[in-house]
């Protein structure tokens, strides 16, 4: 059996740096500065469970497509296990494990009955028609029916899949059981007309900007008037985006895989918005100058939101950056070396496992409506979104002082805390 000692000294060693790097290299510190003993490590750090799909859909032009999916369930000491499926040609199966694990610790975090889970579709979104989409996502849903399911797995948005795939998800379940609901919530981020809640789908971009706030008011920012540049222009960065720029804040930089736009004076968001809706991308904007989308950390703000993929703030590029606060949007944004930098620096990091936990509070109160046939009106979540990520914020932050850590370190210690205290109260065996 690994020691903790040979965990860590693995997890230090690791030069890629991919997402699963990251997840194992914060869990790995965060238990040193714990003591939590290397047997609890070892039981926390790998998957409980892990499947590799192969999905062999015909698309609409008659072809049989190959493609490869993962389903990875982390941890369910706290409850079912939680987390979104996401489709990129890239995606493998080491960055679902990590983005899993990642997972069990922002449910533990911000306080929801759930444990981490993720799913994987290897395939390109971007230029799929929509009755392809949703071809690959029921063949997804199909094939994976028997690993989700509102006691096991509960599936939701990611990058790349959105509230109508959902839909589709949720769809193919009750028609296999020839039934017109489902027999409790199966999926979170479902179109409202299916069940899902008012406002899952601006939850995690509104999250970030609570803890924005949150993180302004204890740095003595003014958030009126306030400088931010943005990666990532999807589902999450563009509400991030409305959010803050309805507070007053200028947002001067956006990138999206297409490229990058700058505009010193603030970009108009509604506009760009009904631009990308008609043109499919950010490229090609003019009321912003054109900048190459690897140029976007180097434009100096007050506050940088990381929104598009894993591993983007390295070391190549980490000491270009000039911001005070980083509020990390995306899932595992940062490698934990260029991480250290911006602690050296004084960059204020508010870490992806508090910051984007938004999304799953909203999903647990669309998982407690539907269990419980009852209404919530959009209301009563963003009043109870405001109040969850301020009290999670204020948590975190109270124990950076008292323990003199980073956000990130003392967001990862309540988390794994809560976990391993989960564990001990079931009892270790069998
Ligand atoms: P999305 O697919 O809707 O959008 C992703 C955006 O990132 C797109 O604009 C895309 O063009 C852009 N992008 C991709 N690669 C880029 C690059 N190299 N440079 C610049 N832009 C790039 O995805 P999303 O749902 O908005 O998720 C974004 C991030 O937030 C992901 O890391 C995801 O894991 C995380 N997250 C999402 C949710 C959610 O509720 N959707 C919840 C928590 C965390």
């Amino acid at each position: 059996m690994p020691s903790l000692e040979h965990l860590i000294f693995k997890a230090k060693e690791m030069t890629k740096h991919g997402i699963l790097e990251t997840a194992k290299h914060n869990l790995a510190r965060t238990a040193e500065k714990l003591g939590v003993d290397s047997n609890m490590l070892n039981k926390i750090e790998a998957p409980k469970e892990k499947i590799e799909l192969r999905l062999s859909p015909v698309l609409s032009d008659g072809k049989v497509v190959n493609i490869e999916a993962y389903i990875v369930r982390h941890n369910d000491v706290l409850g079912p296990s939680k987390g979104g499926i996401r489709m990129a040609p890239d995606v493998t199966m080491d960055d679902i494990v990590g983005l899993s694990m990642e997972m069990t610790w922002k449910t533990s975090l911000i306080g929801v009955p759930f444990g981490g889970g993720k799913s994987g579709i290897k395939f390109d979104a971007t230029s799929l028609s929509d009755i392809d989409k949703e071809i690959i996502i029921r063949s997804f849903a199909r094939n994976a029916r028997r690993h989700f399911g509102p006691e096991l797995y509960v599936p939701a948005p990611d990058m790349g899949t959105n509230e109508a795939d959902m839909g589709h998800v949720r769809d193919c379940v009750s028609y296999s059981d020839g039934i017109s609901i489902t027999r409790g919530c199966f999926v979170t981020g479902k179109p409202v007309i299916l069940g899902g809640i008012p406002g899952r789908k601006s939850a995690t971009g509104k999250g970030v900007v609570y803890t924005v706030i949150a993180a302004c008011e204890r740095l003595g920012i003014d958030i009126k008037g306030m400088s931010v540049v943005l990666q990532g222009f999807g589902n999450v960065g563009s509400e991030a985006a409305k959010e803050i720029a309805s507070l007053g804040a200028k947002v001067i930089a956006i990138s999206d895989i297409s490229g990058g736009l700058f505009n010193e004076e603030g970009i108009d968001i509604e506009e760009l918005l009904s631009y990308v809706a008609q043109n499919g991308s950010i490229s090609g904007y003019s009321k912003a100058k054109q900048i190459a989308k690897e140029e976007i950390f180097n434009i100096a703000c007050d506050c940088l939101i990381p929104a598009a993929s894993g591993s983007q703030i390295t070391m190549k590029n980490v000491n270009n950056i000039k911001t005070k606060i980083i509020a990390e949007a995306a899932n595992a944004p940062t490698t934990p070396d260029a991480d250290k930098v911006l602690t050296d620096n004084g960059v204020f990091v508010i870490p992806d496992i508090l910051c984007n936990a938004g999304g799953v509070f909203v999903s647990y109160l669309e998982y407690v409506q539907e269990t419980q046939h009852e209404q919530i009106t959009e209301a009563q979540v963003s009043a109870r979104l405001s109040e969850r990520m301020k009290v999670s914020f204020d948590k975190v932050y109270e124990f950076s002082l008292a323990n003199k850590t980073s956000m990130r370190e003392a967001a990862m210690q309540i988390a794994l805390k809560r976990v391993v205290e989960g564990i001990n109260a079931r009892g270790l065996l069998p």
